[in-house]
């Protein structure tokens, strides 16, 4: 089976949620407003056994997939979203970005599905359009391969960070046990310090003084409470850390 697929720059999927790897969070901390995404997948979901390989598992039937995440609510658009409805970081986009509409959370052979546009959104799907995926292989596999890797190298992090916190507090352990009985799986959006600590690479002093003023400026925005509320506390850890890194405290 041979799927076509063009991207005809309507900007339509640049708005929400939008997964980082936790390079890409870090280079964009002057420009997203992040978090981290907890989501369970079930047992006899295809993308289960790499959930568990490159997140972790929770119990023997559920995986977490973790992951940094631009945080937006559902309407908003990015920032980087340019008023022609272009990418104005074009030469500079997230992973994901690039490889959409793919994703190397999911194993090669299980794509077909993501090709075919959701609601409102202008992909060309037509007979014009390249083709990009032949029985189960991507064409140029350049930038998926890169996500992949991406995800894998950072699987040492996610996992200790997320075995850290599981292990750490029963109460949210038994929070995403609950989650994970809902029938299509359950979300829990958390603050992107404690993920940083785990990785030794991030200067958490300049990741604040980056990060604080965007999540300021989300938080003047936000009409819904939850993000409002989420902006704020973590501006004020933001603007702590920033305080104190400097400080070498
Ligand atoms: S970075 Fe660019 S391509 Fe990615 S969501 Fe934002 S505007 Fe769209
Ligand atoms: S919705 Fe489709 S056509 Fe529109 S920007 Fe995204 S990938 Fe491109």
């Amino acid at each position: 089976m041979e799927r076509r697929f063009a991207c005809t720059v309507c900007g339509k999927c640049c708005q929400g949620w939008l997964p980082l790897t936790l390079e890409d969070a870090v280079r964009h901390a002057h420009r997203f407003p992040l978090a981290v995404l907890w989501s369970t997948v079930r047992q006899g979901a295809k993308a289960f056994a790499l959930t568990e390989r490159l997140g972790l598992p929770l119990s023997k039937k559920v995986a977490l997939r973790i992951t940094p995440l631009s945080y937006l609510p559902p309407q908003q658009a990015c920032p980087a979203l340019a008023d022609d409805g272009k990418c104005a970081i074009h030469h500079e986009k997230p992973l994901r970005c690039r490889v959409m509409p793919f994703s190397a959370d999911r194993e090669e052979k299980d794509q077909a599905d993501l090709l075919i546009p959701r609601k409102d959104w202008l992909c060309d799907i037509s007979a014009v359009a390249p083709a990009v995926y032949r029985e189960g292989k991507i064409l140029d596999s350049r930038d998926f391969d890169a996500e992949r890797r991406a995800f894998e190298s950072q699987a040492p992090i996610v996992k200790a960070y997320g075995d850290f916190l599981l292990k750490s507090s029963p109460a949210f352990k038994a929070e995403m046990e609950k989650l994970a009985l809902r029938p299509g799986g359950g979300q829990m959006i958390l603050k992107i310090s404690p993920l940083l600590r785990k990785a030794g690479f991030v200067d958490l002093a300049d990741f604040a003084r980056r990060q604080a003023p965007v999540l300021r400026r989300f938080q003047a925005l936000a009409s819904d409470q939850d993000y409002a509320r989420n902006y704020a506390d973590w501006a004020v850890e933001m603007e702590g850390l920033q305080r104190n890194e400097g400080d070498g405290a």
